[in-house]
Formats: structure tokens, sequence, C-alpha cells
């Protein structure tokens, strides 16, 4: 870093996103991405929208938030979309932490919840998961603090159900609780009615992961109108065309082609499920997960040499080497034969 670069950054350990290979042809099971591609509807919307570029694109993204509350059943206002969720993510916690109030979330959680805590210059607090991974809701009693739940929870899988949630929301009334997410759409219950409810709840989602759509970058925030408003006010301080228009349009194509995308989430707990299998009978402890991902340890292979070794042989997993799960590697559910060459490869390297 240059001796110019702001005092206030000097603590700043940036998020290291999962490897994105250039030259070399993987199997790619580390980002969480889908197998599918966007519907050719969703792509004729895209490139629809490209031959506008010349203008700016919709700063208040009204098509898109009207398509997004219709879906979710919720109003115009009610809705802020964000160029992927983790911006939306960093608004909130731009929005809702400061000196006296902490982000609080998991010890093994999403990577870039501290990051962004971070660089908003923001305490933070993290709340260790019990023995078997899980969140125990009662952690998060009337805790002082801005909470951040991803549901499911990554990279464990586990979720909570809405009622344990609504739990931790009505036991911090004075406390924003933002609820991600992002893998929601591979069989977990959603807390988005719970929104019309209270008033310190926040639920994102993502286009990134059951929409196909992680390069067009594309997340959403819904919550009571005073808080999007909130959002809003950051959003239109930073860049109010932060969601570009072939990605706006890209989204609303995708909620016109719901079937498609709802056929692949049940491919993909279908594989979730082959997958698993495999994975336990080669000897690997797999805890059930209703991401499009699972979370593996094998009884005697160290982690990372599973991944060292899976990436020799061609197929990319996402090993984190931190504290209380250097065993694991999260391995995306990808399709079938991205699934066969993983179990291949395993049977290779035991
Ligand atoms: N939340 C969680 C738990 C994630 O794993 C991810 C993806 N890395 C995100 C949010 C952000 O996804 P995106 O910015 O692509 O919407």
């Amino acid at each position: 870093m240059s001796r110019f670069f702001s005092e206030r950054y000097k603590d700043l350990s940036p998020y290291t996103p999962g490897e994105q290979p250039f030259m070399k042809k993987y199997v790619k099971l580390n980002t969480n991405e889908s197998p599918f591609p966007p519907s050719p509807l969703t792509v004729g919307y895209a490139a629809k929208a490209a031959e506008s570029l010349n203008l700016y694109c919709d700063p208040d993204q009204r098509l898109l938030r009207r398509a997004l509350s219709e879906k979710y059943g919720v109003g115009e206002k009610n809705v802020i979309c964000g160029n992927g969720s983790d911006e939306i993510l960093d608004l909130c916690v731009n929005a809702y932490c400061g000196k006296d109030k902490p982000a609080v979330f998991a010890d093994v959680t999403y990577g870039f919840y501290r990051v962004f805590a971070q660089r908003s210059g923001v305490p933070y607090r993290t709340v260790p998961l019990d023995a078997e991974l899980h969140i125990d809701p009662r952690d998060y009693a009337d805790c002082g603090g801005t909470v951040i739940i991803a549901n499911p929870n990554a990279p464990t899988g586990a979720a909570l159900y809405p009622e344990q949630i609504e739990g931790i929301i009505r036991s911090n009334p004075d406390n924003v609780v933002i609820v991600d997410e992002a893998y929601v759409d591979f069989g977990a219950e959603s807390c988005v009615p719970l929104t019309k409810l209270y008033g310190n709840l926040i639920v994102t989602g993502t286009f990134s992961k059951s929409r196909s759509l992680a390069g067009g970058r594309l997340g959403y925030g819904i919550g009571a109108e005073e808080l999007i408003a909130d959002l809003d006010a950051l959003r239109c301080s930073i860049n109010p065309y932060n969601v570009n228009a072939m990605t706006q349009a890209a989204g609303i194509g995708c909620l016109k082609d719901d079937g498609y995308y709802a056929e692949n989430c049940k491919r993909i707990v279908r594989t979730r499920a082959v997958m698993t299998d495999g994975l336990r009978r080669l000897g690997f402890r797999v805890a059930d997960s209703l991401g499009n991902f699972v979370f593996a340890a094998h009884k005697t292979v160290p982690g990372r040499t599973v991944y060292e070794k899976l990436k020799e042989n061609g197929v990319l997993v996402r090993y984190f080497g931190t504290d209380r799960i250097s065993e694991y590697n999260r391995i995306t559910v990808g399709s079938d034969g991205q699934t066969e060459a993983l179990i291949g490869a395993l049977e290779r390297i035991l």
C-alpha cells in the first residue's frame, strides 16, 4: 500500500473471492455459481437493453423493483436493488452500524461481513456457532448490535426456521436484523413475509445463485419502507446507477421466466443428494445442506490436501483454511456431469 493510503484503512484486509481461473479449464465448484446458463428470454432482455447503452439506466430501478415486488408480494417501496447483494449488505452495515452499534454475526459465516465492518470503520462481534456448526438463535437475543445472519448459512449450509429468526427480531426491537438469503431457493424458508410485520428486518437476496446471473451482479433488499429509504439515500450518495441497464433488464427477464429457474433449483437439490451420498461413501463427513453447496471434511485426509489434490486433478473447490473449519472444503453443487467428475477425481485421489 502506498504512503498516501488513508490512515483509516490501515487494518483493512480485503475479502478474497474464490478463484476465477483465466487460462485453464477446471470443473469449477468453488464459487457457488449455477451450472446452468441464464434462459434465452433473460439473455434476450439483456441484449435488447444493450441497444440503448448510450443512455443512463433508470436510477430508480422502477421496472425491476416492480417485478420483484410482484414476485415477493411486497410494495414497490419495500424493495431496493444492488450491484450484487454484496452492495446491499454493505449499505446495511453503513446504515445501521456505528460506534455503539457493532455488527454481530457468526464466527463461521460469509467472510464479507467482517470486511464491510472493517472498511466502514465500525466495530463487529462474532458469535461462535455451536459444536455442530449451527447457529443458536438464543445467542442473538437482545444482542446490542446489528445482527447479520446468512440463512442458510455459508459455508455450512445449515438453516434456521423463520420462527427462530422471528424470535431474534422480537428480542432486538432496537436493532436492525439483516437476513442474507443468498441461498434460500435451494430448500430453506424465506423470511420475506416477516418484513411486513417488523420494522427492524431487512432480507437480502441475490440473482447470482438460483437465477444464473452471477456475472450480471444483481441483488436486492426487502424491508419496511423507512429502512429501504435509508438504504436508497446511501445508494444515491454513492452511485444512483449502481445496477446497469442490461442487468436491470436481465433481472426482469429472470423473473418472467421463473419456471426455468425453479426447475434448475430442483435439479440442484436432486444432485446435492447424490453428491452428499457419494462424498459420505468416500469417507467424508458432510453436513446436511440447504444451499447449492456442501461442506465436507474427510475422516483422515486433511482439508488442504483434498483441495490441492482436487485442483491437480482439474477440480476447483473452496478451501478456507481458517479456525474451526480447516478440515473442510466447500463444494458447489454443479451439474450431474460435474458431480461425476468430482466423485471420480476423489476416488482416484483417495
Ligand atoms: N451472501 C452470501 C452468504 C454469499 O455467499 C454471497 C456470494 N458470495 C453473497 C451474499 C453475495 O452474492 P452477490 O453479491 O453475488 O449477490
